[in-house]
């Protein structure tokens, strides 16, 4: 896409830290990193969110996260990892291409878990919940 800085970046039109390529998937160090060691894996396909990614690419991305995982394991020997995506702007997606982030964790780091990342409790009780799920499964 054309005004996509991170389909620049795949397109080697801008430059970047990349550490990691395959034929489906790119992996770049996050310019604004949260720790040591902070990778973004993008899917070379455009698209803004993880349902619209095509199911056959789906095996190629998550495959390269785990690459990544060990890459940075072996690299940097953290003692965890948090993995996350931000969709779209109301969970702060700055970047309208998919990217899976992996942040190398240590113990008293000054982070916290994803439980961390909103505190916004249903009204319901979890069965309720559970209830609308189910209902709207045979919908999709
Ligand atoms: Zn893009």
């Amino acid at each position: 896409m054309d005004n996509c800085i991170f389909c620049k970046i795949i397109n080697k039109e801008i430059p970047a830290e990349i550490i990691y390529e395959t034929e489906k998937a790119i992996a770049v160090l996050d310019i604004h990193p949260c720790a040591r060691g902070h990778t973004m894996v993008l899917p070379l396909t455009h698209v803004e969110t993880l349902v619209e990614l095509p199911d056959n690419e789906i095996e190629f991305v998550f495959k390269a996260v785990k690459k990544v995982i060990e890459i940075l394991q072996k690299s940097f020997e953290p003692e965890g990892f948090t993995i996350g995506i931000n969709q779209k702007e109301a969970a702060g997606q700055a970047i309208k291409h998919l990217h899976i982030h992996i942040i190398p964790r240590w113990k008293n780091d000054g982070g916290g878990s994803i439980h961390s990342v909103v505190h916004n409790p249903p009204k319901e009780s979890i069965q309720e919940i559970r209830n609308i799920i189910l209902n709207n499964i045979k919908e999709i």
